[in-house]
């Protein structure tokens, strides 16, 4: 059993998975988005397809002695804008459907925050709460050496995602420079130690804050009298709690797949991280906080709800209990459209994942820039660009919103979706 944080956060916090697909639910906002922009069809068609789907065996000898084959995959959704670019998740339930979906999300991703990136994703079905260290080793070396004929620094750059972290990256690192020569830029998120990103680890769930700050600012919210509850402890949900509760918000509900805790006088964030991790305690027995279930989870009186863990965790049987006004999407795809719908018609403001989320990927091609160069930013440097360009994305999307009377979702799917026509136009792939 492994004990590292983005291995123990891997799995649906909730019994009740959502009946629509990652693909189901990316699919209907393009289809809401493309229809809008009255996309041409054959072009939506063209937008719609992956460039590239990989299938692979991973075969790897566990410690019971006998060889296991997993399944591993790397998308290619577009790369009109720059080189694909995208995690690669370890879960048990990983399958092409979903690994395509998340692909095409990382394309509208990367468009809606103006960096030069396509859009890909990959994953390997194997559960890394399973397997020991050597043989999650095992695992991310044999996956690299069935898919690098795809990768490169200028063509496909793999990052962390659900199930791994820095120490997944420096075996995939390691293993590509046996066949390529050492090529840092292969894969960001990498450790530090390897020319890894200061700032990297806590991207995604800072550009989480950074966006929260503009909501609060136009809803005219403080983060003095806020308060959250975070669905995944994982390396978004933990972050993000960390730094929200270093600007004065109040952390009042915590789940996971081990169990969910509340406390109205405040839970820190910190020491939780230090309880779970470090110490290894069952999350039921954190300190000061009461055990609750699921649905009481959900129900927390918050002003803000940050779904941190899986696709699809928010859905039609039970959108209608979350108590929140703002849902800040630190997953991929948590929201099934009739979940969307739900919360929206109770007038909760939905920051979309495609923008809320992409932290990781601007911190990652920060890195990228450092390793072509092999020149170094200090973390303040980091910081400054990425809340930057993130608030920047947020300000177009909120412009449009408030242009066009459309959700954000819309909005970022919209000129996501626009931006990678322009790009394929101008290339020529499209009249
Ligand atoms: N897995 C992260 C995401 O879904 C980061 C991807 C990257 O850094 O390439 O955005």
């Amino acid at each position: 059993m492994t004990t590292d944080r983005s291995a123990r956060t891997t799995e649906t916090p909730q019994d009740q998975p959502a009946e629509v697909s990652n693909w189901d639910i990316v699919n209907h906002y393009f289809d809401i988005a493309t229809e809008r922009l009255e996309l041409r069809e054959d072009i939506a068609a063209v937008m719609r397809s992956s460039y590239r789907e990989v299938q692979v065996q991973v075969p790897v000898s566990l410690s019971d002695g006998k060889i296991h084959v997993f399944s591993g995959f790397r998308v290619q959704h577009n790369g009109a804008r720059g080189p694909y670019k995208g995690g690669i998740r370890f879960h048990p339930e990983v399958d092409l459907d979903e690994v395509r979906a998340l692909a095409m999300l990382m394309t509208w991703k990367t468009a809606v925050v103006g960096i030069p990136y396509g859009g890909a994703k990959g994953g390997v079905n194997v559960n890394p709460r399973e397997l020991e260290q050597s043989e999650l080793q095992a695992v991310a070396r044999s996956f690299m050496d069935k898919i690098e004929k795809v990768l490169g620094p200028t063509r496909d750059i793999p990052a962390p995602d659900v199930g791994t972290n820095a120490q997944t990256m420096a075996w995939l690192m390691d293993e590509y420079g046996k066949l390529h020569g050492h090529t840092p830029a292969i894969v960001t998120g990498k450790p530090i130690a390897l020319e890894g990103s200061q700032g990297r680890e806590a991207a995604t769930g800072r550009g989480v804050v950074y966006v929260l700050e503009e909501i609060a600012d136009e809803l005219d919210m403080s983060f003095d009298d806020m308060t959250f509850a975070i669905q995944g402890f994982g390396n978004v949900g933990s972050w993000a709690a960390r730094i929200l509760h270093d600007k004065g918000a109040k952390l009042v509900a915590v789940d996971t797949v081990d169990g969910s805790i509340r406390s109205d006088a405040g839970i820190d964030p910190h020491r939780l991280d230090e309880f779970l991790f470090s110490e290894e305690g069952d999350i039921t027995d954190f300190p000061d906080s009461e055990s609750t279930s699921k649905a009481e989870f959900l129900a927390t009186d918050c002003d803000v709800f940050i779904p941190a863990a899986l696709g699809g965790m928010i859905h039609e049987h039970n959108a209608d209990l979350l108590n929140c006004r703002v849902l800040l999407e630190g997953a991929n795809s948590p929201t099934t459209p009739k979940a969307d719908s739900i919360l929206s018609d109770k007038g909760v403001y939905i920051a979309p994942d495609v923008l809320c989320n992409a932290g990781g990927v601007i911190v990652s091609y920060f890195e990228w820039v450092q390793n072509l160069q092999h020149f170094l930013w200090d973390e303040a440097e980091v910081n400054g660009r990425l809340e930057k360009i993130i608030k920047r994305g947020f300000r177009e999307v909120a412009q449009k919103c408030e242009d066009e009377d459309i959700p954000p979702r819309i909005a970022a799917y919209e000129l996501g979706i626009e931006r990678v026509v322009e790009a394929s136009r101008t290339r020529g792939y499209i009249a």
